[in-house]
């Protein structure tokens, strides 16, 4: 039987209740179990049940790989949170917003042209733009690594930018960098919900990346969504997506459906409510424990006005972007991890290793530990 739930560094045993005093804390990964407390309140609504027979074909029953019903519910939902304009926009579909993130570099990079595309992004990115277009060796596109990569630029040629905002790992709302005749952006706003940032507007982009791995907080789920202008880029990444996997799970689209369809509910109330509020505190405590040493700091935000909640919003990111101030601790994720503190180095990010990226998202029980290690730390 598969197990529920999943015990976290410090705890073991069947049911996930022996304390192991001298673990790790974990501040890895970006697995969102912050939201999981509000799933368990809302347990039987948002079930789904599946009987065998059902569900079983490829497509849906108007031949596509998109369902109708569950695209109704996400132009609903950023209408209500004005994050995004999706009116007149097109959808298409993906195995979490990787798949898509690719998808959007095919269709961007023109074919058959005489050089590659050049597909950047600013540091500090997300690694994996970088690891999956190398992945996937194109002839048509060729990952260059930071925006100030691109010398010698011109008009004529063809430039891909990963623009991700809130950014990842310091929370920025980055903008693209460059503009030109044959550049495009593909944004990755998969962090644009109330949970980690102010919305200051509905974001009116190209292409946008959303996945409900960071709305819901369902990452097991692989379900995102790119929301899309130009018909022909949408009919290349729709094409892309019918070759390499014929469409999305209907699963996981009728669980995204359900999931979204309760936060609509409240307008969205209720979980940004509770997901900004675990944030805003979660970076109260940790700015709070480090501060009262000087040898960690991190990322300033300043705060915003949020048209979702209509207030001035402090900061609630999803992840601490913590830099070693000390000159010899030049190996920031070495200081921690000797402190039994396991974050992501910089290095992962392109950037120096100096900085390291500590995950706030996590369970609340990863980010307790996260603190108690962090304050034992500072007293030295
Ligand atoms: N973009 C960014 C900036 C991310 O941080 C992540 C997940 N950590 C993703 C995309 C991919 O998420 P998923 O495939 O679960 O949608």
């Amino acid at each position: 039987k598969e197990p529920v739930c999943e015990c976290n560094s410090c705890y073991g045993g069947p049911d996930c209740s022996e304390f192991t005093t001298d673990c790790a804390a974990n501040a890895d990964s970006g697995n969102p179990y912050f939201l999981e407390p509000f799933w368990m309140q809302h347990a039987a609504k948002s079930a789904i049940l599946v009987a065998g027979w059902h569900r079983m074909g490829y497509t849906y029953p108007d031949n596509s790989f998109i369902s109708t019903q569950l695209e109704a519910s996400i132009h609903k939902l950023h209408a209500v949170v004005g994050n995004a304009v999706t009116e007149g926009k097109y959808f298409v579909f993906g195995a979490g917003s990787t798949q898509l993130l690719n998808a959007a570099v095919y269709a961007l990079a023109p074919e058959n042209s005489s050089s590659p595309a050049s597909v950047v992004a600013s540091i500090p990115y997300y690694k994996l733009y970088e690891t999956q277009t190398e992945l996937f060796r194109s002839l048509d596109y060729r990952f260059e690594g930071d925006v100030s990569s691109l010398k010698n630029i011109s008009d004529a040629d063809h430039v891909i930018e990963f623009v991700t905002s809130p950014n990842n790992p310091d929370g920025k709302l980055n903008k693209a960098v460059l503009h030109g005749p044959n550049f495009s952006a593909i944004y990755d706003r998969v962090y644009y919900w109330p949970h980690f940032t102010a919305i200051p507007t509905s974001a009116d982009y190209d292409i946008m990346i959303f996945t409900l791995s960071k709305l819901t907080g369902h990452a097991g789920s692989r379900f995102g969504w790119a929301v899309i202008k130009n018909e022909s880029v949408y009919q290349r990444m729709a094409e892309y997506m019918s070759t390499s996997s014929m469409g999305v799970s209907r699963d996981a689209q009728l669980r995204a459906l359900k999931l979204i369809d309760v936060v609509l509910e409240t307008g969205g109330r209720e979980i940004f409510e509770f997901g900004s509020n675990t944030m805003k505190d979660r970076w109260e405590k940790l700015t709070n424990t480090l501060s009262v040493s000087n040898r960690f700091s991190l990322q300033k935000i300043a705060p915003q006005y949020c048209t979702y909640f209509q207030k001035i919003r402090g900061p609630s990111p999803a992840y601490a972007w913590v830099k070693c101030e000390r000159e010899e601790d030049e190996d920031c994720y070495k200081v921690l991890e000797e402190a039994k503190v396991k974050g992501r180095s910089g290095s992962d990010f392109a950037a120096e290793t100096r900085y390291v990226r500590l995950s706030l998202i996590r369970s609340q029980d990863d980010f307790d530990v996260l603190i108690q290690r962090l304050s034992e730390l500072v007293l030295y």
